[in-house]
């Protein structure tokens, strides 16, 4: 049931005031809107922009430069052939199920969620039990009345409430077979209608299209960044002087047609999303050189077996001692997961809405051995914003054998390994003359013996004088070979160099959805203010750092608002400049609900002895210094090296009123 959350101040969050602000200040605005507007598909305004670049920014410093990641850009544009290798064209797909009286399309797993959590909300209503749900935008709306026909009052006994609350908690494990059992057993139809549904089938999410005006190379708008990170394994490890492990990273468009886009900006058909491949031996229980540095971070874990428990609690853990209980396979995975939660933390994710759930088995997508979703609660519950999977080898060996090219990686041993083994060998000169067209196959056949069967075969050809082996397809399908024709005998192989194909852990950011996540955090109205909200963006990645603020009009504020700019400008500070003739108290909470983190004004005092009074958007406290000092204090700020109670504590507080 989509949660009643609450904003920073323990107010209840209010999501159709966010909306309303979000679409009013042009964060983001539905695309082609006025052709009537396509679902899924949104721009996004200037506060967006930028707040999108500054994570940017930050993502990159934090991965890419911090762990000397090797970041690629590889096209959109995919050929067929590399999905249909990747399994993507055959799996990758979502079940639907079809209304055949009017045509509507639903996602299966989706319906039976949401008419689910309807009916325990009936039956909540039906015990007299307040729901004090976010009161949603106009598309909650519409999507309350449609299920309305499933959602009336209606009690529940306790067996059927544990039933569905169980369903809920594993609903990401049904396959499409599944999923048609519970329409069928708890009556799901048509919400709108109440007419039955077709039973789920699947639907390939990728968007098709042809490469060139031939039209004949088949091709997809990409699914994901990942692929074309797998095809250039070789030539990265190559630049990477053949060192492991070695990750590499991308920041990319990618393509899903989704059934059903809902949730604004969190389920949408186009996307940013920032992917780590990080490439790792297998061998050695995927260590992690760095993983010392987080073993003690608490992470809030919900694994498999809670969840097809029919639960959702999650257990506080050191990340440490969750890879030691073997909760989270290997300490690559705990490493990213703990840095995932720290990346979050610094752009400014609430960290009480913040968990990690592992995948069921039948959720785990087809390439994957091991996943966990960095969960974010949100209005819309809880959201899946950064997966984080362990692909095995599974890509490098799929592609690797489909363009017979090797993806692999060749280390020289420390200790030359000494392999004995059973060598078969031929006597080609007579191979051929004896099984003429048969002598290829007859010899693949020998290549193919096991070991085991090659050190019987040895006995019988010393005690026999010749053997007996299986060859499909020629004479009655065994052949007899004379010890004229073929030698078994144990050998010592010396082993200087190791071949093997790397794993890959890939923790893959959907930048769209962290964003929107960050923002419904950070949202909150001031007491006495209520009809204006506060985005209380931290300025590392606020969309304006600083807002500049005349006290009027008068002429001798302009060259100090000039210099100011100019100064900023320099130190790649984004500044705004609002002189409009509105008071300053309005000026700056219309700035509050951008997020802009920071503010100068400028009076008379300024002019005469260039001091300037700078202002904290949250608290809306003000201090009083000198031009150097506050550019040097907003600064420090911006860069995460101080917070505004450091600056209060420096700098002298300003106590002037500020004027509404
Ligand atoms: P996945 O490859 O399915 O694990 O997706 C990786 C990440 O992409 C998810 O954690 C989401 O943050 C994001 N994502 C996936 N699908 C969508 C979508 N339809 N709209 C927005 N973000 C998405």
């Amino acid at each position: 049931m989509a949660p009643t959350t609450t904003t920073k101040t323990g107010q209840p969050f209010d999501r159709s005031q966010l909306d309303q602000l979000l679409r009013r200040r042009m964060f983001f605005t539905q695309s082609f809107e006025i052709y009537g507007g396509v679902a899924g598909l949104f721009d996004y305004g200037p506060p967006l922009c930028a707040l999108q670049a500054n994570f940017i920014d930050f993502w990159r410093k934090f991965f890419v430069i911090e762990e000397g990641m090797l970041e690629v850009e590889p096209t959109i544009l995919t050929p067929h052939e590399v999905l249909k290798t990747s399994g993507h064209v055959d799996k990758f797909a979502d079940w639907c199920c079809k209304d055949p009286k009017t045509g509507e399309i639903f996602r299966a797993d989706h319906l039976v969620e949401e008419v689910l959590e309807a009916r325990l909300k009936g039956d909540l209503e039906a015990r007299g039990q307040a729901i004090n749900a976010n009161t949603g935008a106009e598309e909650d709306a519409k999507k309350k009345k449609k299920i309305k026909a499933q959602a009336t009052a209606v009690k529940l006994d306790d067996a059927t409430r544990e039933e569905y609350e169980s369903i809920l908690a594993k609903i990401d494990n049904y396959d499409g077979q599944g999923l048609g059992e519970l329409m069928t057993k708890h009556n799901i139809k048509n919400p709108a209608t109440g007419g039955d549904l077709l039973l789920p089938v699947a639907f390939n999410l990728m968007f098709e299209t042809s490469i060139g005006p031939s039209a004949q190379l088949k091709g997809y708008l990409r699914p994901e960044t990942a692929q074309g990170q797998f095809l250039n394994f070789a030539k990265l490890l190559d630049f990477n002087n053949q060192q492991m492990p070695f990750a590499s990273a991308s920041i990319g468009k990618s393509f899903r047609n989704e059934i059903s886009p809902r949730a604004g900006l969190l389920r949408v058909r186009e996307f940013l999303m920032a992917e780590i491949e990080h490439f790792v031996d297998p061998e050695g229980g995927k260590k992690h050189p760095r993983f010392a540095e987080v073993a003690d971070v608490e992470l809030e874990l919900l694994d498999r077996d809670v969840q097809l428990s029919g639960k959702t609690t999650t257990t506080r853990m050191k990340i440490g001692d969750a890879v030691a209980q073997g909760i989270v396979d290997n300490e690559t995975l705990g490493y990213f997961l703990a840095r995932i939660q720290a990346f979050l933390k610094f752009i400014g994710v609430d960290q009480t809405k913040v968990r990690f759930r592992q995948h069921m088995a039948n959720e785990m997508a087809h390439y994957a051995a091991d996943c966990w979703d960095a969960e974010l609660l949100t209005s819309y519950g809880w959201i899946e914003c950064v997966g984080c999977a362990d692909r095995s080898a599974y890509d490098l060996d799929v592609h690797s054998k489909a363009t017979k090219t090797p993806l692999l990686v060749r280390e020289t041993r420390k200790e030359p390994l000494k392999v004995e083994e059973w060598v078969a060998e031929i006597e080609k000169k007579k191979f051929g003359p004896k099984f003429k067209k048969d002598g290829k196959t007859v010899e693949a056949a020998v290549e193919a013996l096991s070991q085991e069967l090659r050190e019987k075969l040895s006995i019988d050809l010393k005690e026999k004088g010749k053997i007996e082996i299986p060859v499909e397809g020629v004479g009655n399908g065994t052949v007899e070979l004379p010890k004229e024709l073929i030698t078994i005998e144990k050998r010592t192989r010396v082993e200087n160099t190791r071949e093997y194909t790397p794993n890959v852990i890939e923790p893959s950011f959907g930048i769209g959805r962290i964003l929107y996540a960050l923002i419904e955090h950070n949202f909150w109205t001031r007491e006495g203010d209520e009809a204006r909200g506060v985005i209380s963006f931290p300025p590392i990645v606020a969309p304006t750092k600083v807002l500049l603020v005349p006290l009027s009009n008068h002429a001798d504020f302009e060259p100090l608002i000039q210099r100011l700019a100019a100064k900023l400008r320099r130190l790649g500070i984004s500044n705004r400049l609002d002189n409009s003739g509105a008071s300053i108290g309005k000026r700056y909470s219309r700035n509050d609900e951008l997020g802009t983190a920071l503010g100068i004004t400028v009076d008379f005092q300024s002019v005469k002895d260039n001091t300037f009074t700078l202002r904290d958007r949250d608290t809306t406290k003000q201090v009083r210094a000198s031009e150097d000092e506050v550019i040097a204090a907003i600064q420090r700020l911006c860069d995460g090296s101080e917070t505004w109670a450091d600056v209060a504590k420096r700098l002298p507080a300003f106590e002037g009123q500020e004027v509404d």
